[in-house]
């Protein structure tokens, strides 16, 4: 038996009824890991303790002290989430060394369920980007393609998922970058609803968007790690006090009376031939479930990308302000005077995407160009969030591509920064309403790339996607495409 090809929820099984034991899952995860994550880079840091925490749970479980929904399930970790004696770097020079004192509310809640976590992974710097090339520490490739990207910023975790060098896996989202690499990689990403997960221990990039959420081997464990995830917690007061689901519970396999939305706007030029004829699949198969297909428009879409960036990079220039040299991770060896040593660290320090960033940041909110970007950006986020609430008001979930491309070549964007902004198209607005939203897989391209599609939903209705997304990835499976 492919062991390390498991989903979490069927590993679960077996580890319960004693047919394998963790040593073993851990064992030849790791040896996979050192052997297949040369090529793939997806790995930042390999947590080598993980045997010795697997020979604990495989005494507990022989004991029969069997709890925890994820006893022995090794689970990697976006690097932008701080866990507890190993580092924490963001994919930045900056925080190289930097070893977070304590762990983010996601990790503490995933470890009381008994995960085991494997490793640390690649991402973009500071999470910005589209295709994880922007990590310091070199870009991650897709295991579909190795000349091409896996997607970003949480590149490093899809491909980790996609390729069975774990079982699961955390990312963050401000813009996409859960459901854009899962896209790429053939995986499943969910976004939660702004304030269904708690963000404290995540190093902010836009703090008024960002979310952690799931990255998983079909929907089913995405269920299991949202739900350990999710809920009110008193270190974040963005964290909302609302039920957590049973999300398990929804699973279905078919969606009769739901109403599908497919927004017109989603549907424009330049988006590539082969996903848009994949989404029109998908449309049908919505139909054949059950499913109630409803026009919709939503008519500030294409203001997206310019909001999102004006909004991002000025949360962005604010929350990076804290790497100055003095309290975390690098310091600059060359300085004469503080404002030397805070100018140098940076310099040295961050990679150009984050100094860009920090640039357009800063002189969207600088006084004179404040009213005509940074506030006129948060009106037109406004608008975009009541475009939702009131297709929410006809349709219960949004369809649409997770992304308008297929997964493109390393160095392809790289230098071209509007270019790669653009991968986000269709993503970010669910961040600048606050939307949960899922990507999951739905085929392939004649060129064997996987492809996504995109489900969003009202705020805290994450268990109506997961009716949708389950059902079709059911129809999908029986007839073997996905
Ligand atoms: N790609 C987008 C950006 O570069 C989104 C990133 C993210 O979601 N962290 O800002």
């Amino acid at each position: 038996m492919e062991i390390l090809g498991l989903t979490l929820w069927k590993l679960r099984e077996l580890l319960k009824k004693k047919e394998i034991s963790c040593y073993e899952v851990v064992t030849s995860l790791i040896e996979k890991i050192y052997e297949e994550d040369r090529k793939l880079h997806s790995y930042l840091y390999v947590n080598e303790k993980a045997v010795e925490e697997a020979k604990k749970i495989d005494e507990k479980i022989v004991k029969g002290e069997i709890e925890g929904s994820l006893l022995g399930i090794p689970i990697s970790v976006k690097d932008n989430i701080c866990t507890k004696n190993m580092p924490t770097t963001c994919g930045s020079k900056i925080l190289e060394n930097f070893y977070s004192p304590y762990d983010a509310t996601v990790i503490e809640r995933i470890k009381r369920e008994g995960a085991i976590i494997i490793g640390k992974t690649n991402m973009d710097e500071f999470a910005f980007g589209s295709s994880t090339e922007n990590s310091a520490f070199g870009p991650t490739k897709n295991p579909f393609d190795n000349s091409r990207v896996p997607g970003g910023s949480s590149g490093g975790s899809a491909s980790a998922v996609s390729a069975n060098l774990c079982f699961a896996s955390l990312g963050s989202d401000t813009g996409g970058s859960i459901r854009q690499p899962a896209s790429f990689c053939g995986v499943v990403g969910f976004k939660p609803t702004y304030g269904r997960v708690s963000r404290y221990g995540l190093v902010a990039f836009a703090s008024s968007l960002d979310q952690i959420g799931p990255i998983t081997k079909d929907v089913r464990d995405c269920c299991i790690l949202l739900k350990v995830i999710s809920g009110k917690d008193r270190k974040d007061s963005t964290s909302l006090e609302k039920e957590v689901c049973d999300y398990e519970s929804y699973i279905r396999e078919r969606i009769d009376g739901v109403k599908v939305g497919i927004p017109k706007e989603y549907f424009v030029g330049g988006i590539d031939r082969e996903v848009k004829e994949k989404v029109e699949d998908v449309i049908k198969i919505v139909e054949e479930i059950g499913g109630e297909v409803v026009d919709i428009s939503l008519p500030h879409t294409e203001y997206g990308i310019a909001t999102y960036y004006i909004i991002s990079t000025a949360e962005a220039s604010a929350n990076l302000a804290r790497f100055d040299g003095i309290k975390y991770g690098y310091r600059s060896k060359d300085y004469s005077s503080i404002i030397d040593l805070y100018m140098n660290t940076r310099g040295e320090g961050f990679g150009d995407e984050v100094k860009r960033r920090i640039i357009l940041g800063t002189y969207v909110l600088s006084s004179g160009y404040y009213e005509a970007y940074y506030l006129k950006a948060q009106k037109v986020r406004t608008l975009i969030k009541e475009d939702f609430l009131k297709a929410f008001r006809n349709v219960d979930v949004i369809l649409t591509p997770t992304t308008p491309e297929l997964p493109f070549k390393l160095g392809e964007k790289v230098d071209d920064p509007l270019k790669m902004y653009l991968s986000d198209i269709f993503t970010v607005n669910v961040n600048l309403a606050g939307l949960p939203a899922v990507s999951i897989p739905v085929g392939f391209s004649s060129t064997k790339l996987p492809i996504g599609i995109q489900i969003i939903g009202p705020h805290f209705c994450e268990e109506k996607i997961i009716e949708v997304a389950s059902s079709i990835e059911n129809y999908l499976r029986w007839r073997g495409k996905v």
